[in-house]
Order: C-alpha cells, then sequence, then structure tokens
C-alpha cells in the first residue's frame, strides 16, 4: 500500500536560526503521534542539510534536497552533487522543478540525468513537472505531462524510490489550486502511462504527489482523491501552524 507523502519545499527561505524553530517545532508536533503511513519530508535549502540531516536522525522526519547537479565531481562552481548529498544522509531531492525549469534552464534531457545520478546514489527523486496556463488555455496539459515523462525516465529503470509531482505551473504560489478533479484526472492519466510503460505493479507501487497552493483549506479534498499520494507543498510548509495542520489532516485521513 502506498504511504502519503506530504512534503514540504522551502525554496529560498528562511535563516538558519528560523530553520532551527521549524525544525523543533515539527519534531515536537510528530513525537508522540502515530503517523499511521504519513511520510514527512523537508527540502531545506542545501546549506541548512547538516541541521536537517541531525534532524532526521532523531526524529521520523525525513530530508530532501531542492536540486542537485548533473555530475558527479569536478569544477562546477557552486553546485552540488549527489553523492555529496548521500554523504549527508539525504533520502530525497527534487528535480525539474519548475522554477529550474524557468530560471536556471533545466531540461527534461537535464532532469533525466539528475534522476540518473541521485538513484546511483540511493537518493529518492521528486520528479517534478506540470503544464503552464497557456498550455491549460490550449487543451494541451495532456500533451505536454506525456512528454515530460516520456523525457524525464528516458532509459530509466523505474523503481519505487521514485517520486513524481504533478505541479501546474499556474498553480504554483499562485493561490490558485487545481481542483480535486482537476489534479485526479493528470494524477490518473500519469499513473496509467506507467502501467503502460512499465507495468501495472510498478504504477500501483509509485507515488504521485499534488503541487501547487495545497493548504490546510484544501488539502483535505487533495488527498481524498484515488491518485494523490500525497503533496509538495512550498508556500503553507513555511509556516509551522499549516505545516503541522496538514500533517495532522493527512493522519487523519490515513486512520479513518
Ligand atoms: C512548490 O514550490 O513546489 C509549490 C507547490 O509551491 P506552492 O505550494 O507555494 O504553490
Amino acid at each position: 500500500m502506498r504511504k502519503t507523502i506530504i512534503a514540504g519545499n522551502w525554496k529560498m527561505n528562511k535563516t538558519f536560526l528560523e530553520a532551527d524553530d521549524f525544525f523543533a517545532n515539527l519534531v515536537e508536533n510528530i513525537e508522540d503521534k502515530e503517523l499511521f503511513g504519513v511520510e514527512i519530508v523537508v527540502c531545506p535549502p542545501s546549506l541548512y542539510l547538516e541541521l536537517a540531516s541531525d534532524t532526521a536522525q532523531e526524529s521520523a522526519i525525513f530530508m530532501g534536497a531542492q536540486n542537485v547537479s548533473e555530475h558527479d565531481s569536478g569544477a562546477f562552481t557552486g553546485e552540488i552533487s549527489a553523492p555529496m548529498l548521500s554523504s549527508m544522509d539525504l533520502e530525497f531531492c527534487i528535480v525539474g522543478h519548475s522554477e529550474r525549469r524557468k530560471y536556471f534552464g533545466d531540461t527534461d534531457e537535464l532532469v533525466n540525468m539528475k534522476i540518473q545520478n541521485l538513484l546511483k546514489n540511493n537518493i529518492s527523486p521528486i520528479v517534478c513537472l506540470g503544464e503552464s496556463l497557456a498550455e491549460r488555455e490550449n487543451e494541451q496539459t495532456k500533451e505536454v505531462v506525456l512528454g515530460q515523462l516520456e523525457g524525464a525516465f528516458h532509459n530509466i529503470e523505474m523503481s519505487e524510490e521514485i517520486v513524481i509531482a504533478y505541479e501546474p505551473i499556474w498553480a504554483i504560489g499562485t493561490g490558485k489550486t487545481a481542483s480535486p478533479q482537476q489534479a485526479q484526472e493528470i494524477h490518473k492519466l500519469i499513473r496509467d502511462w506507467l502501467s503502460e510503460k512499465y507495468s501495472d505493479e510498478i504504477a500501483g507501487k509509485t507515488h504521485i504527489l499534488y503541487g501547487g497552493s495545497m493548504n490546510p483549506g484544501n488539502v483535505e479534498n487533495l488527498l481524498q482523491q484515488p491518485d494523490i499520494d500525497g503533496g509538495l507543498i512550498g508556500g503553507a510548509s513555511l509556516e509551522t501552524g499549516k505545516f503541522n495542520d496538514m500533517i495532522d489532516v493527512a493522519i487523519a485521513l490515513r486512520n479513518n
């Protein structure tokens, strides 16, 4: 049975002290709780990965990076490699986030290389994909998502470690969420693609997260969809109260 993954993507936010406070609060919120198959992941800026890794060791929280280089090592100033992330005991790494695609030129080909590097280093990639507003309005959503899947997973042997996040760009940081029906339609499309390309077994085991203005008010309806296995949450993951509330909703749904 698939878990429910509640993952926070802090992007470029929080000072070290704020990060420290956040982790202390999160640990306190979950320490005496039965999680019922809810997996909590936080992806802070890489500068705080040591703090994150220490927190993960002392709690049930998993940690992730927000990006990785496609190279293993060498003269790539400012970059962080998969072996480095692995040496910090990280479990997850986001790849192909729309902000990386838009501002840093991450193409499907680069995303593909990054996924391969992460898998070689036993880190679960959280592979983001999704359409822009113009693509949705032109009824190209399915074509775009299927194209991104083909590009990202070219020659990749699918494994349970890989997580996919459907993140419609028009819903990221805009306060506009996809309706549960809109999100479910694309999650089902992704699961059907996994079935066809790999197997029913792989499709049944792969976690597909929704991302795009998920918050305590809409998380329940989204998580109730059969093909939505959790959320990748930006803005609402920065506030401990909101993030804790979303975790609590996910636990309550699993416990029903
Ligand atoms: C994200 O950055 O992955 C994201 C979904 O952001 P937000 O929740 O703020 O829309």
